[in-house]
Formats: structure tokens, C-alpha cells, sequence
């Protein structure tokens, strides 16, 4: 017997070019009497805001009876206005928030500023306003914003990262880091931003050009002393993914982030004896390194120089020093390289080995020092043929000689090992590390024999966290000429930033140049000593801000313990993907040492992750002020009314992928709200419609009612917000349909109405408010009703059962659903197995379907 399943309903997006309403009717409502039954957003809207506020409805406490949701969104930088963008990052997850609620959950929907940062202290220098008026400024303006898209945000906790309340925990975290030897200083080469007058952290430094994160300007390289988180030592646990649920693609960013190669470190010795560690992927392919290739900036570079090579080497040296990295590595770049005039001995097989200098390696990436394998490696084959070095194959491709001195690339896939001395014939497979079986031998014949080790390199560094800047968390440290670094004491915390400093992009911080803000005592013997003057990274603020919202006023700690207790971990986190390696990354670390520490429980911050797409403008381009192209959401909420510009947030794109924007679609959205409006509010209509006599189907309007609340709860569950609107828009046509066929009055129509407001509840919580308390006559308020339960036997499609003929013969039943069209039977008769023997391939002459009662197929 042939199963067809019931074909999910197309879901079209309704034509939304259509006019939303006609004049008429337009004028029509705004000259009704009956002012409640006018459709006005602009007056319903913001008084259920301050209903909503005032009986702190949203308040969110610790209840034992409930189980808890932590739902985060990712929080703004407070740049003074709220844009589309940051209602697309945050409407849909606060009607997920506010499903959840209804669902039974004890759900905190927190919000707050990651209010430090380049920004304000930028315009600060342009325009001399003191970037915290400004930062709480804007603060202020976005807050209100916020609050008129109508959002369950607990108010009460919110968390502002650049308040001192916030920020003396900050600084208190960093000690406890510095305590457990995870926060180091090191003189170091750092990218420098040359406009943003500050040191980035290489995760700020974008693209092949290696440009500012913030402001696009080149990148170029400076020394300085900074602090350092060691990140690095939590390398493997963050390629550890077992426990949480986040999208694959943020997990293949932090993995290829991270970037973890297993192999060998093996040292090679200068005929002077000196060792040279190189590390390297392929120790199988040892006994083909036929020469070396060290960073000019290599410290042995000097040594080993013979001095008829000199005046070379010295001449590289200088032009390497003037490229950046990015030149010095880029794939397309003709390799160049002098030859020093010393010799290596390659440990494996004694041979005396040249020892070039290439700018392609790079002294910050691995030991500054190569081992070359020509035969198997395309860069080093070319750097070979250009200056006439050996070649000498040592994998052999099965049924093909290689001959070094023919070879026209490298091979660089599996085979069999030659010219290897005691490995010959061992078999080399494509596969990295210990599970290739040739690279596995070699490492246990390296550490034997004691020239090498089995080695894990990875591209990760530590977390550089100092700014040259004023307006961060101060690194809480102090620096005595006798003690050296110490922490500032705890009863000293926190470090507070002066107000009164001097705007001058000078690259150093401004709290260097005040006049006695950095002068303190030492915290070992009390003598005059100085305070660190740079400031954290903003992305250390934001590595905790979760905790922060647990118990933003609690003063014994950086958050409550009973409140961690309850409410960690965050269950859902939401934001955009561009934090995959950074803030992601970060917070990920920050939680781990934590633990390490005993201050958090748990080895992850967020269970599971989901990442919006982006808002572009019109014509496809990323919106931005100096274009003139962002949509203003506060002008939309005029026009509509929130509800409408939400409901059309979660519509327009799929919300993980995003889209271009589009401004007449709203009318679409803006015509389904009205719809809704007057299908609850005109009762005259309704009753006109009833008298008319009843032939509607209660069974029909149950069906289509629990098939959509069974839709829309795996649609909320999973995160799909544009299906949601476009199933509540049918399940209206139905409902007209209904009312028109005389369902008004009826126990059905009665449930179908209650179900779809609370269905709108979490979309448009203030129609749904205004319609479920003031119209439906419901207790108040409708954001503390439960989420109603699907009755699977009404959504239950009913299904028939329809022989099929062939010529004349029955050969099989069908199951299909009782609407199923007579197009829909007849290809599902076709597609039966015991109707497709006969066939033989080849088409029916004829093919009758008898009033869904039968199928009689010729052949
Ligand atoms: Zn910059
Ligand atoms: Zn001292």
C-alpha cells in the first residue's frame, strides 16, 4: 500500500503591492465614533508600554516553581541612535523570549551598553564633548528607542559596561587573571592603528590588506610593553564543541581561528653547533629537506652570514623590514630569498644543507625557521628551481618515478617512502598527523633517537588586552620601582578614570599625560610608585556582561551567587556571526579560566547559538550614515505602529540570512494587522455574516487552527520568525472564510479567536493586549497566559483510502488526504510501486480519477 503524506501548504508570501487600504476606508475609520474600534497603534501602544513598565509585568526574579530561560541578545554599542539593524537583532529573539514565557518558563531577557570604546573618545577628540556625557547620552536616547519597539527587556538589570559599578569588576577579574598567571607582560610587536592612535588585537586587524577593523587605515607594526591573557593555554579545549549548540559555521571560524596542525618539532644544528628548531607538518618528508630558510629577522642570522654574503643578506634584511606581513606572505607574490653562505646539518641523515633567508617567513609565526622539502612542497619547489637547489623526491606516487631533477611540481599527496633510509617503503597517506602511518613512525623513531618530538603548533595567540586609550576599564596594576607589577588592592577597587583629561591624539593614553592621576603608592611598601595608564580592550567588558545582568546592583561581587545558580547558563544566545572569533571566542576563554579559578560552574557560557543576517540597504549595499541610506525605524513606528514594523522585521528575510531591505513590503504587513484589527473588533459585520445562515465546517476551522499552532510552535522552537507570519496571515484568510460562512457565535470560533491572539501575543504584544483585554474581555494581561496546547486529533488531517485500477484490475490503495485535488490523487495513484510495474515506464493511454472514489489507470 502507497502512503502519501499530506502535503505541507505552500506558503506564499501574500501580495503585498496591493494598496494596504483604500482611501475610503481609510477615511472611513478615521471618521468612525466608535473610538475602540478604531485601529490607532500610536495611542494603544504606548499606553500598554506604560501599563507594562509601571506593573513591572517583565520583571524577571528567581522562581524555584519554574524552569528557568536565560535568553540573551547581543548588547549594543552606544552610538545615539537605534537602527533597523538593532531592532532586526533583537525583535525576533524577544518574541522567541516572550514564547518561551508563555510556555511556562521563568525566562530573563536581559539588556544593557557595551558602552566603552573608540568611538566616543574619537568624536571626544573632533569635538571636545567628554565621551562619558556623551556615551550616557546616547545611552539615554537609545533606551527610549528600545523601549518603543514595545520589547520584554527586564529593565531592572540592566548592566552598563562603562559604569563604575560595572567596571570595578572588570578591573577585579583582571586581577583574579593576573592571580592565576593567565594575565602576563611582554614587550611585543603589535599592530598598530596609526589614526585610531592604538594598539589592536590581531583579530581587530581585517582583510589581505591588513587594515583597522574600525576605520580601514593600514596596519603597521610597533614595540611596545603590553599585557596579555593566555588564551593560548585553552587552545584545545576551544576546539571542544561537544557540549554546546551553535552553527556550524561559527564553529568552523574558531576551529581554522585557532588553527591546530599536529606534527613534529625537529632540530637541525648549524655547523657551529647552535640548534634550530623548526617545526613541521610532513616529518616524513625529513630526508628530502635539502636546504632552510630563516626570517631575515632570524636572531641566527648574523652568526651563520659568511662574510663574501654580507652585503646581500644585509641589503634583504633592510627591504624586508620595509614590507608588512601581508605583503611578505601573499600567495601570489614572487618568492625571494639570498643565500647566507652557512650550512645546516639535517639531523635525520647528516647532510649538509644551505641555509637561505626568505621574507616569507615570518619570525611571529612558529620558530622563524623552516626546513625545506622541494620535492613535496609547491612554495619550496619554486623557491628550488628559481635559485638551482636540490631536489630530491622521498614519497613516491604509486607506478610513477620521480626524478628530482625533472620534476616540474611537487608532489604532495601519498605514496611510498624512498630515499629515507631506515623508512623506505613505508606507506605515506593523505592523512595528517599521527594517523598517517609514515609521519606516526618517524615521530617515534625522532624522540628515540632525541633529535625531535611529537609537536602540536597552533596560529591562536594570546588575547592582547592593553589600549593606549582613556576611555576603558583601567588595567588595575601598579608598577614600583623595587616590587615591580602588583595589583591594586581590592579595598582600592575600582580604579576610577579621571574626568578631567586632555583630547590629544598623541598615541599615548590620556590618563599618561594627566598630571597626577597615575602618581599612587606601592601596594608591597607604601612607596611612591605608578599606575598602569592604558586601559583593557572593550571586548574584555563584554566578556562578562552575562554575568553582570544576573545582579547589575550587587555590590560583594561581580554578580550574586544565588542568582548565577539559578539563571546560568545563558540558554540561547543571540547576534551576529562578524563576533565569531572574537567576542565569541573570548567569552568562551573568559568562562573556562573562570572555572579554572572556581568563579563560574560548567564549561560554557551559552548552550546554543543563533546568529541573525544582516539588514542592507535598498540597492544591496551595507547601510551606513554617510551614505544616507539607513531606514529609521522611529519613523516607521510613527507611520505603523511597532507592532507592524516588528511583525514585518520577522517577515521580510529568512533572520539568519538577512536581507536587502524593502520599504513597500511593510504595507503588506501593515494591511495583515489591520485585517486582524477588524476581523476582532467589527461585530457588525460578523453577525451580518451569521445571519446569512450557517454552513461552515467547525471541523475544517479546528483543523486548520491546531495545524497552525502546531506550525507556529516549531516555528518559534526553531527560529524560523518569516514562516510564523506567513502561517498566522493564512490562518486569518481562514478565519475570514469562517466568519463569512456563519462560525461567529460558535464554541470553534470562540477558540479560534483565543488561540490566534495568543499566537499573535509574542509577534504584536500590543494589538494582542489591546484586542485580548479590551475587546475579547479577557483578564489582563495576555503576556501572562499560557501557550495554548495543540489537540492533535483535531489537526489531524483526515485521510481517505482509494483503490487504484489497472486495466480494469485493483493493484493497490492509496491513502491521501481528503482535500487532496483530483491532480494531487492522480500523480500519487502514478507514483504507487505496484502501479509503476505495470507501467513498465513507459505513460498511461488514460488515467480516470471517479469522484475521489477511485483511479482507473489504462496502460
Ligand atoms: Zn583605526
Ligand atoms: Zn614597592
Amino acid at each position: 500500500m502507497t502512503k502519501i503524506k499530506a502535503k505541507p501548504v505552500e506558503k506564499k508570501k501574500p501580495t503585498t503591492r496591493k494598496k494596504a487600504v483604500s482611501k475610503k476606508t481609510a477615511s472611513k475609520q478615521a471618521a468612525t465614533t466608535a473610538k475602540d474600534k478604531s485601529f490607532n497603534p500610536q495611542v494603544f501602544e504606548p499606553k500598554w508600554q506604560k501599563k507594562w513598565e509601571e506593573d513591572q509585568l517583565y520583571r524577571s526574579v528567581i522562581d524555584e516553581s519554574k524552569p528557568k530561560h536565560y535568553a540573551l541578545t547581543m548588547l549594543p554599542y552606544p552610538s545615539g541612535d537605534l537602527h533597523i539593524g538593532h531592532w532586526f537583532s533583537m525583535v525576533p529573539p524577544d518574541t522567541r523570549a516572550r514564547f518561551m514565557r508563555m510556555k511556562g518558563y521563568n525566562v530573563l531577557f536581559p539588556m544593557g551598553f557595551d558602552a566603552f570604546g573608540l568611538n566616543a573618545e574619537n568624536a571626544a577628540i573632533k569635538d571636545g564633548i567628554h565621551p562619558m556625557k556623551r556615551t550616557f547620552a546616547n545611552i539615554e536616547r537609545m533606551r527610549k528607542q528600545m523601549k518603543s519597539m514595545g520589547p520584554m527587556f527586564d529593565w531592572e538589570r540592566e548592566a552598563i559596561s562603562a559604569d563604575p559599578s560595572y567596571y570595578k569588576w572588570t578591573e577585579w577579574f583582571f586581577i583574579q587573571l593576573y592571580k592565576a598567571g593567565l594575565a602576563y607582560r611582554k614587550m611585543s610587536a603589535v599592530d598598530w592603528c596609526p589614526k585610531d592612535n592604538t594598539t589592536l588585537a590581531r583579530e581587530q586587524v581585517i582583510g589581505e590588506n591588513r587594515v583597522c577593523e574600525r576605520c580601514g587605515t593600514p596596519v603597521i607594526k610597533k614595540a611596545l610593553e603590553q599585557w596579555f591573557f593566555k588564551a593560548t593555554k585553552y587552545a584545545d579545549e576551544l576546539l571542544r564543541f561537544d557540549e554546546i549548540d551553535w552553527p556550524e559555521r561559527v564553529k568552523t571560524l574558531q576551529t581554522n581561528w585557532i588553527g591546530r596542525s599536529e606534527g613534529a618539532s625537529v632540530i637541525f644544528k648549524t655547523e657551529a653547533g647552535d640548534n634550530i628548531e623548526i617545526f613541521t607538518t610532513r616529518p616524513d618528508t625529513l630526508w628530502g629537506a635539502t636546504f632552510m630558510v630563516f626570517s631575515p629577522e632570524h636572531p641566527l642570522v648574523g652568526e651563520i652570514t659568511m662574510p663574501e654574503n654580507r652585503a646581500a643578506v644585509e641589503a634583504y634584511k633592510a627591504q624586508a623590514a620595509r614590507q608588512s606581513d601581508i605583503e611578505r606572505e601573499a600567495v601570489d607574490k614572487e618568492k625571494t630569498g639570498v643565500f647566507t653562505g652557512g650550512y645546516a646539518i639535517n639531523p635525520v641523515n647528516n647532510e649538509r644543507i644551505p641555509i637561505w633567508i626568505a621574507d616569507y617567513v615570518l619570525m611571529s609565526y612558529g620558530t622563524g625557521a623552516i626546513m625545506a622539502v622541494p620535492a613535496h612542497d609547491e612554495r619550496d619547489f619554486a623557491f628550488a628551481r628559481k635559485y638551482g637547489l636540490k631536489v630530491i623526491p622521498v614519497i613516491q606516487p604509486e607506478g610513477v618515478e620521480l626524478n628530482g631533477d625533472t620534476m616540474e611540481t611537487a608532489y604532495e599527496h601519498e605514496g611510498v617512502m624512498i630515499n629515507s633510509g631506515p623508512f623506505n617503503g613505508t606507506r605515506a597517506t593523505n592523512d595528517k598527523g599521527l594517523k598517517n602511518p609514515a609521519i606516526k613512525a618517524v615521530i617515534e623513531w625522532l624522540e628515540q633517537k632525541g633529535i625531535g618530538k611529537r609537536s602540536v603548533n597552533y596560529r591562536y595567540r594570546d588575547w592582547l588586552i592593553s589600549r593606549q586609550r582613556y576611555w576603558g576599564a583601567p588595567i588595575p596594576m601598579i608598577h614600583c620601582d623595587v616590587h615591580g607589577w602588583n595589583p591594586v588592592p581590592d579595598d582600592q577597587l575600582p580604579v576610577i578614570l579621571p574626568e578631567d583629561v586632555e583630547w590629544k591624539p598623541t598615541g599615548e593614553s590620556p590618563l599618561k599625560l594627566h598630571p597626577t592621576w597615575k602618581n599612587t603608592t606601592c601596594p608591597v611598601c607604601g612607596e611612591p610608585a605608578v599606575r598602569e595608564t592604558d586601559t583593557m580592550d572593550t571586548f574584555m567588558c563584554s566578556s562578562w556582561y552575562h554575568l553582570r545582568y544576573l545582579s547589575p546592583k550587587y555590590d560583594q561581587g561581580p554578580f550574586d551567587e544565588a542568582e548565577y545558580n539559578y539563571w546560568m547558563p545563558v540558554d540561547t544566545y543571540t547576534g551576529g556571526i562578524e563576533h565569531a572569533t572574537m567576542h565569541l571566542l573570548y567569552t568562551r576563554f573568559f568562562h573556562k579560566a573562570l572555572r579554572d579559578m572556581g568563579i563560574t560552574e560548567g564549561n560554557e557560557p551559552m548552550m546554543q547559538l543563533r546568529n541573525q543576517g544582516m539588514v542592507l540597504a535598498e540597492d544591496n549595499s551595507k547601510m551606513s550614515k554617510s551614505k544616507g541610506n539607513v531606514v529609521a525605524p522611529d519613523m516607521l513606528v510613527n507611520k505603523y505602529g511597532a507592532d507592524t514594523v516588528r511583525a514585518y522585521l520577522m517577515f521580510f528575510a529568512r533572520w539568519e540570512m538577512g536581507a536587502p531591505w524593502d520599504s513597500q513590503g511593510i504595507e503588506g504587513t501593515a494591511r495583515w494587522m489591520r485585517r486582524i484589527w477588524t476581523l476582532f473588533t467589527d461585530d457588525e459585520n460578523a453577525s451580518r455574516a451569521a445571519s446569512r445562515g450557517s454552513v461552515y465546517d467547525a471541523r475544517h476551522l479546528r483543523r486548520r487552527v491546531h495545524q497552525t499552532l502546531k506550525r507556529v510552535t516549531s516555528e518559534f522552537e526553531n527560529f524560523e520568525f518569516n514562516t510564523i507570519i506567513s502561517s498566522l496571515m493564512e490562518l486569518l484568510n481562514e478565519m475570514y472564510k469562517a466568519r463569512e460562512s456563519g462560525a461567529v457565535g460558535s464554541a470553534a470560533w470562540q477558540e479560534a479567536k483565543e488561540i490566534y491572539v495568543k499566537m499573535l501575543a509574542p509577534v504584536a504584544p500590543h494589538i494582542a493586549e489591546e484586542l485580548w483585554t479590551n475587546h475579547m474581555g479577557k483578564p489582563y494581561s495576555i503576556h501572562q497566559q499560557s501557550w495554548p496546547k495543540v489537540d492533535e486529533a483535531a489537526a489531524k488531517e483526515d485521510v481517505i483510502e482509494i483503490p487504484v485500477q489497472v486495466n480494469g484490475k485493483v493493484r493497490d490503495r492509496i491513502t491521501i488526504p481528503a482535500e487532496a485535488s483530483e491532480d494531487e490523487i492522480r500523480s500519487a495513484a502514478l507514483a504507487s510501486e505496484a502501479v509503476q510495474r505495470y507501467l513498465e515506464g513507459k505513460e498511461p493511454k488514460k488515467v480516470i480519477v471517479a469522484n475521489k472514489r477511485l483511479v482507473s489507470v489504462v496502460v
